[in-house]
């Protein structure tokens, strides 16, 4: 079987290729080794392989969540396209499962059309399924744990992957157990399973397009990674960021947004160090303005120079079973 992955992985794999190609924000330098996974059990055997000849191994979604370094990433990126929904009932109720790659907007999308309630606020987030389940992700107060029942999650080093309960997966605000490992040692989430409510069709459109004219409303087109703090405790990082006179400040060719001040926008062709310095300044003048330390929701993803970077947290997690 190894000797398969191995070959494919010569096959098909692209050297040195610009991870900019494969983030919202069009930012990022070269992945060592990159390759696409089109189904769950090609990305299972190629985090196998990886992990079984020592090469670190990350898995990116739509790279709509992750500030990828100009110096890019060691080792092997695989993008997920593991794109397979299963709709399925459970007593009677509608449940769907899903494959880690497929787009939380194509999900959602489809069960409005199908009358069925619970992810209608997913309809405007971008990236995959994986992405969302390990920055909890969410809108107009609903998020993935609302609506998750569980997860099919292959650890590192594990015989075999297994479903994960909500408790194991530790949700919190943008958070998960997942989030808080370094990428080249984070669980794979490769399943996911969502309980889904009958609903009116009618209903769920018209509570869609309201969500969709919110966000065009509030947020910026173009090239960004969403929101990029976590909103303080009874505050917003966007207005924090603006009363500390920075919406509209330029880096290069990366920008504050002039609309929503906690989107930093890509107007061109800025490199990750750009945004770097706009996210420094934003932390630093916010800090001493208004002594609130804001914290990345966004992750570092890659070689910052200064070893490997980590999300949120600071040490990975040790989760019971
Ligand atoms: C315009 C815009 C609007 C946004 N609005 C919102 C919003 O309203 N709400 C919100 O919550 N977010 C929002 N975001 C952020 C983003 O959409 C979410 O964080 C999304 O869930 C990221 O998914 P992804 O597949 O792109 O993840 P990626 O950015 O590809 O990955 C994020 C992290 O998850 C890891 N990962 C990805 N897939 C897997 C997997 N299968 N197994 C293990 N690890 C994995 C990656 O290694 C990385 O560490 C927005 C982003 C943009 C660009």
């Amino acid at each position: 079987m190894m000797d398969i992955v191995a070959a494919e992985l010569r096959a098909r794999a692209k050297a040195k290729e610009p991870l900019s190609r494969y983030t919202t924000a069009r930012v990022g330098g070269p992945a060592d080794l990159l390759i696409e996974a089109r189904a769950t059990d090609e990305l299972l055997s190629l985090v196998r392989h990886a992990d079984a000849i020592g090469m670190p191994c990350h898995i990116l979604g739509s790279g709509a969540n992750v500030l990828v370094s100009d110096l890019g990433v060691r080792g092997l990126v695989i993008i997920n396209r593991a794109r397979e929904i299963r709709w399925k009932t459970l007593d009677g109720n509608a449940r769907v499962e899903t494959d880690s790659g497929v787009a939380l907007i194509t999900l959602a999308r489809e069960c409005v059309e199908r009358g069925l309630g619970g992810l209608e606020w997913a309809i405007g987030v971008p990236g995959t399924v994986g992405g969302a389940v390990v920055g909890n992700a969410g809108a107009h107060g609903s998020d993935v744990n609302a609506n998750l029942a569980m997860a099919r999650i292959l650890r590192r080093g594990a015989a075999a992957p297994e479903w994960w309960t909500k408790r194991q997966l530790g949700f919190g605000y943008r958070a998960s157990a997942l989030k808080r490992y370094h990428s080249s040692e984070r669980p794979v989430v490769l399943t996911a399973l969502f309980d889904l409510k009958q609903d009116n069709r009618a209903n769920l459109e018209r509570r869609a397009g309201e969500y969709n004219d919110r966000r065009r409303a509030s947020q910026p087109p173009g090239a960004t990674m969403g929101s990029m703090f976590k909103n303080p405790s009874g505050d917003f990082a966007g207005r924090l960021i603006e009363a500390a006179g920075l919406k509209g400040h330029r880096q290069g060719q990366a920008q504050i947004s002039e609309k929503h001040a906690n989107f930093f926008v890509n107007t061109g062709n800025a490199s990750a160090s750009d945004i770097k310095a706009l996210i420094d300044l934003a932390q630093t003048e916010v800090l001493k303005q208004f002594a609130v330390r804001l914290e990345l929701e966004v992750e570092l993803l890659g070689d910052w120079g200064g070893g490997p970077a980590l999300s949120g947290a600071d040490a990975p997690l040790e989760i019971e079973n």
